[in-house]
């Protein structure tokens, strides 16, 4: 007999997909990829985005690393329509599912145990035969079951894979995919603990769920003919597969922290924005089908299909991720850019409330002056510090170049003087101020521009340095011009 069984249309009407992370790590970015692509794809067709956490291994996971993965999630921007669902909390369900398995003839008590189990597995090595278990429990009857649990001996539930026949199905990225049953163990559906095992968990979910995609990564492809039989067994309707391909580094290894950062949360750190990184991820492994690359998210959520997900593995490149972060950076508006600097600001504990209050205007002003520069979030307190606080650094190769001439010392110090005379004081009276003063001292102005930048900024490069004025105000602007006469003319240390 051959069972042939193609689904690729899910035979649920409404579109619910899921992500059902397991909180034994922090959120890869290989699970915050698989969790866009159902986001999109929820957002794409009007359906709904479940968020399932899979912690029946109590052992494995804590809820620190719930919360880690959740606070990533939302950093991302993935939101979720319902959940996040505990598997810890749902044991009861897949208690009767298992015992409605075994009640149907579908699954039976294995009194195997382990170090029995691990006996026979070492003689299938030796003899050089692929291991699988062998089913010897099916023979048992009712009366060794008692016998057996008399003598209190545990058992597990697996389940009686068919003898003859295939498990066939057609998933949405690779295409036909054909297990022999023969290829496929009686998987264990509880454990001798009497803890229901993923493959149980995860299909009694989906049912439960009513997920119509199961979107997930490729990893799982070999598990989906085991949870295609469960489907089958309980009579629910079956899901359609899509498996998304695996994330290698640059080597084409699997991604590892060998290749960078492997945990989601950490690009926040590095100052990558949500939607760069959103961007970035779809394409590890989707497509639109054109060339079109840098897609803000809306744009995103138009040009999303599962069929554009691609078979082969994806490469995870920094530099590109990168390049999407600076782009992002110039896309963004300063009123978008706004709450991102402010949580960046609180995070690194130099946030001023008035920056949201009378100085707004200022705020968003800054931004924008400082946003061409800008590569990702962390340089708002890191190279433009100096425009939101006093206590910025002075970048050695910048003083190295554009504090050599002897004269500066002086000369910066009367410019402080020229600019504090200033009545109104703005980009442009302060250009005619340091040209007019450039002249009557006979230098150029480029030898004052240049200093008075590393004086007002620490850096070599910044914005128009007339533009840096007006933003730091005439204050801030003598002060840090006399600071710098006076590092120039104390003696060298
Ligand atoms: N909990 C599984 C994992 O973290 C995902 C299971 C699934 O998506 O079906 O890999």
């Amino acid at each position: 007999m051959f069972h042939k069984y193609a689904f690729q249309v899910s035979t649920l009407s409404a579109v619910r997909v899921r992500f059902a992370p397991s909180p034994t790590g922090y959120l890869h970015v290989g699970g915050a990829r698989t969790a866009l692509f159902n986001w999109l794809y929820a957002r794409k067709v009007g359906g709904v985005f479940v968020l399932r956490i899979e912690d029946t291994d109590a052992e494995r996971s804590s809820t620190e690393m719930v919360d880690g993965i959740l606070d990533s999630l939302q950093w991302l921007g993935l939101n979720w329509d319902e959940g996040p669902f505990f598997q810890s909390q749902r044991k009861d369900l897949y208690l009767t599912a298992a015992r409605k398995l075994q009640e149907k003839g579908f699954a039976y008590r294995c009194y195997c145990h382990p170090s029995e189990l691990n006996e026979l597995r070492l003689q299938a090595e030796k003899s050089g035969k692929p291991w699988k278990y062998d089913g010897r429990c099916t023979a048992l009857s009712p009366q060794d079951h008692q016998r057996l649990d008399a003598e209190g001996r545990t058992f597990a539930v697996r389940f009686r894979v068919p003898q003859e026949g295939a498990v066939k199905f057609q998933d949405i990225v690779f295409g036909d995919v054909e297990f022999s049953h023969d290829q496929i163990e009686d998987f264990v559906l509880i454990r001798s603990d009497g803890l229901p095992t993923f493959h149980l968990s995860v299909v009694v979910d989906d049912i439960d769920m009513h997920i119509s995609h199961v979107i997930r990564g490729a990893d799982h492809l070999s598990n989906t003919p085991k949870h295609i039989l469960l489907f089958q067994a309980l009579d629910a309707p079956m899901p359609a597969f899509a498996h998304v391909p695996l994330i290698l580094g640059p080597d084409r290894s699997r991604l590892s922290k060998r290749h960078g950062a492997t945990a989601a949360g950490a690009y926040r750190e590095m100052g990558i924005l949500a939607e760069a990184m959103r961007n970035f991820l779809s394409l590890l492994g989707w497509s639109p089908g054109d060339n079109r690359e840098l897609m803000r998210t809306p744009e995103l959520i138009e040009a999303y299909s599962l069929e554009g997900i691609s078979r082969s593995s994806a490469v995870f490149d920094l530099q590109k991720l990168e390049w999407f972060n600076s782009q992002y950076m110039q896309l963004l508006t300063a009123e978008e850019l706004e709450p991102l600097a402010k949580e960046k600001f609180i995070q690194q504990g130099c946030w001023n409330p008035d920056w949201e209050g009378e100085s707004r205007q200022w705020f968003l002003k800054t931004l924008e002056l400082i946003k061409p520069r800008m590569r990702s979030l962390n340089d708002l307190t890191g190279a433009s510090r100096a425009f939101f606080a006093d206590d910025f650094p002075l970048d050695m190769a910048a003083k190295e170049k554009f504090w050599k001439d002897e004269r500066l010392s002086e000369l910066l110090s009367q410019l402080a003087g020229e600019i504090d005379g200033i009545d109104a004081f703005d980009a442009t009276t302060a250009e005619q101020a340091l040209r007019t003063f450039a002249d009557k001292s006979g230098v150029k102005a480029g030898l004052l521009i240049n200093a008075a930048r590393v004086a007002l900024t620490g850096q070599a490069v910044a914005p128009s340095l007339f533009a840096v004025m007006e933003t730091l105000g005439k204050a801030k602007t003598v002060r840090r011009l006399q600071a710098a006469a006076q590092i120039l003319t104390a003696p060298a240390s």
